[in-house]
């Protein structure tokens, strides 16, 4: 997954601008991390190149 795509994504359940954080890096790509959105304090992990950016209910608890 290239950084660049953090410019283009936005948080799937507020539209807001999400914070990349990057766990593993290879050859310019991100293969681990996580975006997050500080609006709806919700991470997205990033697995294996692949964001999981699937809207999902905020734990109330
Ligand atoms: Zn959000």
């Amino acid at each position: 997954m290239k950084r660049e795509i953090i410019k283009i994504l936005c948080c799937p359940s507020c539209k807001g601008t999400l914070t990349l954080s990057v766990e593993k890096e290879e050859n310019g790509e991100i293969v681990t991390g996580a975006f997050s959105c500080a609006q709806c304090k919700i991470t997205y992990p990033i697995t294996e190149g692949i964001p999981d950016l699937l809207p999902r209910e905020t734990d109330g608890s």
